[in-house]
């Protein structure tokens, strides 16, 4: 068994991400070619590892955990915020046709899109910026998904781009500063935001208008 697959086995589906379509999308994606040159012979392992401008890519459980929440079924689009190191939105774009992904540091978001170019993943569109304020032009999006802790519900963002009886899913802070986080999966209904626990979970924190003011706390991920 290569190391994909084990890490699949062992960290993925033993620990319950079992939809088919959720591995599939997995299976095709080397994360060794997401992570710096100097941690490829981690990038199968169960942590999340650093991408450099202090940032991770999320640890394997946690991407399958948060891509079988926003399960694409009949998904056409999903906004992603936190593009990071572009491994989740290459699964993402294994699964929906438009996937449209948000990075506050350029120089993360420009070696994500260089990543994806040279995958031949072609349906993603990238943008800097603050990834809380969306992206108006392409709302609303049928998905969103929010790879960093934000304080609370982003419920301007979630209100205004997420299509009705759309789902997203967001950690969010426990506590002021710090510490844990639990992971929500949220749906729109009747204009109304439903919020379900998904679980404690680790994320860097959500820089900008419905986030943090600045970069202190967090530095792991995972669960
Ligand atoms: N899922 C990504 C991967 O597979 O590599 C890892 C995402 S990393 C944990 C979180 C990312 O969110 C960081 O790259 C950080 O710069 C970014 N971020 C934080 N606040 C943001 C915001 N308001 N808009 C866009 N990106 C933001």
């Amino acid at each position: 068994m290569d190391s994909l697959e084990r890490m699949i086995q062992e960290q993925i589906e033993a620990r319950g991400v079992r939809t088919p379509a959720v591995l599939e999308a997995i299976r095709k994606v080397p994360r060794d070619r997401f992570v710096p040159p100097e941690l490829r012979t981690e990038a199968y392992e169960d942590w999340p590892l650093p991408i450099g401008c202090g940032q991770t890519i999320s640890q394997p459980y946690m991407v399958a955990v948060m891509t079988e929440a926003v399960l694409p079924t009949g998904a056409r689009s999903i906004l992603e915020i936190g593009t990071g190191s572009g491994y989740q939105t290459a699964i993402l774009a294994k699964l929906i046709p438009q996937v449209y992904t948000i990075e506050r540091l350029p120089e993360l978001l420009h070696g994500a899109q260089r990543t994806l170019i040279e995958l031949e993943i072609n349906n993603v569109h990238f943008k800097t910026g603050d990834g809380t304020l969306g992206w108006q032009t392409h709302a609303p999006f049928d998905r969103i998904l929010i790879a960093a802790a934000a304080p609370g519900l982003p419920r301007k963002l979630l209100l205004g781009q997420l299509s009705e009886d759309g789902v997203a899913v967001v950690p969010v802070s426990d506590d002021a500063v710090g510490g844990w986080q639990t992971l929500y999966r949220v749906r729109k209904v009747n204009g109304e935001l439903q919020r379900e626990d998904l679980g404690g979970c680790r994320f860097v924190p959500l820089i900008g208008e419905e986030g943090y003011q600045s970069g202190d706390a967090r530095r792991s991920e995972g669960r």
